[in-house]
């Protein structure tokens, strides 16, 4: 069974080993589990079927635009949901506030699921079809859940769940809503990961886990090819990301690490990967100098669901896309991310839960150190709406001590909500 159209080989990211773009291949039978595996492609057939103007003309507006660049065949059925597409909001005040001298919020709490993931799950998926797989499964924090329950629903494919016992209540709602099998998993991320593996092993199941399959990270670099395209290819100074497994951020950097090789840009964004201080798996590392392949796992602890991992799936990626590109590394308190939750929502408008939030509190740190400039342009991403942590929502309100006015129906009514108003 052949990949994508223009798929070459996958690579191994920590040997370079070179394997054919087989089935059932996952990661490098060499290095084990931490030699997660890079699809490579030929740019220079693409660039013959693929170019700004024909994305320019493209009716398209999924992530299915920029199909030659992903490694799914031409024929293969696509979920009726439509992924991809989110808006780039310009958002100016939150600019002024922050100190930067532009910014725009990439929002993929618009995802069909509410989630970035969405565009991983759309490729794996599809993947699941082209090679014949009746259940695909996978552990996740909540999200990665969602996008694949909520997709397999749309195309009628069967979705089994691990989820750690304690995720958000609207996620777990979510799963159960889409009629995904959902195994709830007492412990955490890392204990649901686990379970998932043996049951890919025994079952035979097709496997969307993040850092284990080297298909799912291509659909996340779509996100960056959006920003690329709806920058006019002019890509800004930075992108700030969240990061947990890192998986998002190597996707981000291989998107437009794609957009250069093809010529379409001229240039990388320095990437910054910000983590919560609770799960800094990452930052530890850099600053410490260590080797993300040998350094243990940590004990992740952290308000922000998303991001929290003991071990990072796809911490030689991540490292890369930081590395190499010239950008930083930023650890934010539990508090800033809550905090800046209703900062964002109520200077923008977009709506982040707290790991799409914890970009914005990395953002001001970035600030404050002056890792950014006055002048610089800054693309931040939501990677999923508010409405997933309602009670995450709730503490970052609190502690910005905004409040509801409480009014009993009555004469003095309105005379006690302008009192309200003026203060
Ligand atoms: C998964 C997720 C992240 C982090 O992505 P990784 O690939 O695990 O680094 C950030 N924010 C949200 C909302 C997510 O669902
Ligand atoms: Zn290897």
């Amino acid at each position: 069974m052949t990949t994508g159209d223009y798929v070459t080989e996958l690579r191994c990211t920590v040997c370079s080993a070179s394997y054919p773009p087989a089935t059932g291949r996952y990661t490098c039978p060499t290095c084990g589990e931490v030699g997660t595996l890079d699809v490579r492609y030929d740019y220079a057939t693409i660039a013959k079927v693929l170019a700004p103007d024909h994305l320019a003309l493209s009716t398209d507006r999924s992530m299915w635009r920029y199909r030659a660049l992903l490694p799914v065949e031409n024929s293969t059925k696509v979920t009726p949901l439509e992924v991809g597409g989110t808006p780039l909001v310009r958002a100016e005040r939150l600019a002024g506030v922050l100190g930067v001298g532009r910014l725009r919020i990439k929002d993929e709490g618009r995802q069909p699921t509410g989630s970035l993931k969405d565009r991983a799950s759309a490729v794996a998926l599809a993947r699941a079809s082209q090679e014949g797989a009746d259940v695909i499964t996978t552990a996740s924090t909540g999200n990665a859940a969602a996008a694949l329950a909520g997709l397999a629903a749309s195309t009628g494919q069967r979705a089994v769940i691990f989820v750690p016992d304690s995720a958000p209540e609207a996620k777990v709602a979510q799963l159960l809503a889409y009629a995904a099998t959902v195994v709830l998993v007492e412990g955490n991320y890392d204990a649901a990961f686990r379970l998932c593996t043996e049951a890919v092993e025994r079952f035979g199941w097709y496997n969307r886990n993040t850092g284990v399959n080297p298909y799912v990270g291509e659909g996340k670099k779509t996100v960056a090819l959006e920003i690329a395209e709806q920058c006019g290819w002019r890509v800004p100074d930075a992108v700030f990301v969240g990061v947990g497994d890192g998986s998002i951020i190597g996707g981000v950097h291989k998107g437009f690490a794609d957009a250069l090789a093809l010529g379409w840009t001229d240039r990388m964004p320095r990437l910054f990967g910000v983590q919560a201080a609770g799960s800094d798996f990452m930052v530890a590392a850099a600053e410490q100098s260590e080797d993300v392949r040998t350094k243990p796992p940590i004990d992740a602890d952290t308000v922000a669901d998303s991001i929290s991992a003991d071990l990072p799936r796809d911490r030689v990626k991540a490292a890369a896309a930081v590395s190499e590109t010239d950008g930083a590394w930023i650890r934010v308190q539990d508090e800033d991310i809550l905090s800046a939750i209703p900062l964002v929502a109520g200077l923008s408008g977009v709506f982040p839960e707290p790991a799409a939030a914890a970009p914005f509190a990395g953002l001001r740190i970035a600030v404050e150190s002056g890792m950014v400039g006055a002048d610089d342009d800054i693309v931040a991403i939501s990677t999923g709406t508010g409405l997933k942590d309602v009670a995450g929502a709730m503490r970052g309100v609190e502690l910005g001590g905004i409040e509801p006015i409480h009014l009993t129906p009555g004469a003095d009514a309105l005379k006690l909500l302008e009192r309200g108003m003026k203060r």
